[in-house]
């Protein structure tokens, strides 16, 4: 009753291009298995939650005070990280971090989009881009990729030619499809928007970077010759930080510089940095688990394509599969035995995120059971 306007109550004067939206988001459903959102399965170890406690309990004594605009510290830790993870040396100034990758990917948009711009992808890809786009009103576009969800150099490269996009937004591995681009493709992007008179950046992201099959690279290594790239990490998945909310991007410093300008003033609050930073400094433990969900996703594949079923190749902590004359009804069927998964992706896909050895088991049997294997 309050929703609906009356002559005592005006509408509220919304922006056009919101008005009837849903927000944006999966059912957070309190079941057994929650294999739906591609979270990073294992709690933090109680190392790392005492370490994190005391962090943020030396970090509370100071919050009378604004945190570190610049959160110096953290973007050390995180090129520190960096040159560890993919052999890429960084310098602090060429890093920058937020709430959760989304907010560095808006941040993107707010200094490389706006009115009169565009943005561009290329379906099927993360569902949060167009989002970004609206929000800072700039213009989105959706050019294609192929059936087997690579993306064809050429024909990047022309849809890039026709509408001469200010920002183009590339997941690799890609959301909801677990594919990964090759340094060529990323190249091939690179060099035609570095011919767009008016300039375009290149986002990479990487929010799945580091569950990267062996031989798959990550486009930081591209960074030293691209001053246009900008490579987008984040702490929630490989980490296990969802929670935490933090995301960071690598790029050169000049790009950084103008996220800066486009920032709410502290937006990283004291305790963000301090959890982040402890994480950090375990994240050797951290990157062994990663290991261990690398494997349990290809063996996730194995055992799917081994029941016939078709599964694109993922280099992500999921699995995209199908196709299913009716995914909803096989979506519910999982669900009534306790297993979220995600209806997403192209008709008849489904995607699966990659869970403990024992969630992964309840998965499999739940999916006997319905799919009739
Ligand atoms: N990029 C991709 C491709 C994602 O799938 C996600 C999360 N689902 C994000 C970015 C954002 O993650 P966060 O804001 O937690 O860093």
């Amino acid at each position: 009753d309050l929703d609906r306007p009356a002559p005592d109550r005006p509408a509220l004067p919304l922006r056009p291009e919101i008005v009837g939206l849903e927000p944006y988001g999966a059912p957070q459903l309190d079941v057994p298995y929650r294999l739906n959102v591609n979270e990073n399965p294992y709690p933090p170890s109680e190392a790392v939650v005492a370490d994190v406690a005391a962090a943020v309990t030396e970090a509370t004594r100071g919050l009378n005070r604004y945190p570190d605009r610049d959160f110096l510290a953290l973007r050390e830790d995180l090129a520190a990280y960096l040159l560890v993870e993919s052999g890429v040396r960084l310098a602090p100034e060429q890093l920058w971090a937020a709430n959760g990758s989304n907010e560095v990917m808006l941040h993107l948009l707010q200094a490389f989009g706006g009115p009169g711009r565009t943005a561009l992808s290329f379906a099927p890809t993360y569902s949060m881009y167009p989002e970004y786009a609206r929000d800072t009103s700039t213009g989105w576009v959706l050019g294609r990729r192929e059936e087997d969800f690579s993306l064809d150099p050429d024909e990047a490269r022309a849809t890039i030619r026709r509408h001469a996009p200010s920002v183009v937004l590339l997941a690799s591995p890609n959301n909801p499809t677990g594919t990964a681009l090759p340094a060529s493709t990323v190249l091939a992007v690179l060099d035609e928007a570095a011919r767009i008179p008016g300039g375009c950046v290149v986002v990479v992201d990487e929010a799945y970077g580091e569950f990267r099959r062996r031989g798959t690279p990550s486009a930081l290594e591209l960074l030293a010759d691209h001053p246009h790239l900008a490579v987008s990490r984040t702490m929630s998945k490989a980490f296990g930080l969802a929670g935490a909310r933090v995301g960071y991007l690598a790029a050169a410093p000049a790009l950084v510089d103008a996220l800066r300008v486009v920032r709410l003033p502290y937006h990283l609050s004291g305790v963000t940095q301090a959890v982040a930073r402890a994480a950090l400094a375990h994240s050797g433990e951290l990157m062994a688990q990663v290991g261990a969900l690398r494997e349990e996703r290809d063996a996730l594949v194995g055992w799917l394509r081994e029941r016939g079923l078709q599964v694109a190749d993922s280099d992500a902590n999921f699995v995209l599969f199908g196709t299913f004359d009716d995914r909803s009804a096989l979506w519910q069927g999982l669900l009534e035995r306790g297993v979220l998964i995600r209806e997403v992706g192209p008709p008849g896909w489904l995607r699966v995120s990659v869970g403990t050895p024992h969630e992964t088991q309840a998965f499999k049997d739940a999916l006997v059971e319905v799919a009739g294997l």
